[in-house]
């Protein structure tokens, strides 16, 4: 028996074909096109910023234009490369300042309506902005969401004795 030939989930009318990578195609290309659109223009109300870099490590501030405090700073993200293993761990902090949860509509023009939740959008604006700029055979993200009254220590200077202390400690 031939595989059942699958038909799109948006307009059920064009037989599905991709996204190509998918073991079970769900899109049309010209509904699949239209996703990707919305998605992109969901993705560009992110931007980001590096805060810090070091050889192995980044941090990035991502402001979003519906968050009117602090420039509109919604999250914090750290990219750290384990060299040995040529993976990077990415660390994502969300602050409280938008509703992360809520369900974002896609309307497509056979006027079927598909959601998907800020977070995820969040996830591809990482995804394609931050994580693609890295070289790594893997990566890993660990999402942590975070309650109001976040603090900042400010510069701290250390004295030789303190470098000591740790060194002996390692
Ligand atoms: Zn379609």
């Amino acid at each position: 028996m031939a595989p059942e030939q699958n038909t799109c989930k948006i307009c059920t009318r064009n037989p599905a074909t991709v996204p190509e990578s998918a073991t079970v195609p769900r899109y049309c290309t010209t509904c699949w096109d239209q996703r990707l659109k919305q998605l992109y223009k969901l993705q560009d109300q992110f931007r980001s910023q590096r805060a810090m870099r070091t050889t192995e490590a980044e941090k990035y501030f991502a402001y979003h234009e519906a968050v009117k405090d602090e420039d509109g700073l919604c999250a914090v993200i750290f990219c750290m490369h384990d060299n040995i293993a040529d993976h990077l761990d990415v660390s994502a902090y969300l602050l409280p300042v938008l509703p992360w949860d809520e369900k974002v509509a896609f309307i497509y023009p056979e006027g079927v309506e598909m959601e998907v939740e800020l977070v995820d959008v969040f996830l591809s604006f990482v995804e394609g902005d931050l994580i693609s700029g890295w070289r790594c055979r893997s990566w890993t993200m660990e999402i942590t969401r975070c309650a109001p009254g976040a603090f900042w220590v400010d510069s701290a200077d250390r004295d030789a004795g303190d470098n000591r202390k740790a060194e002996e400690e390692e």
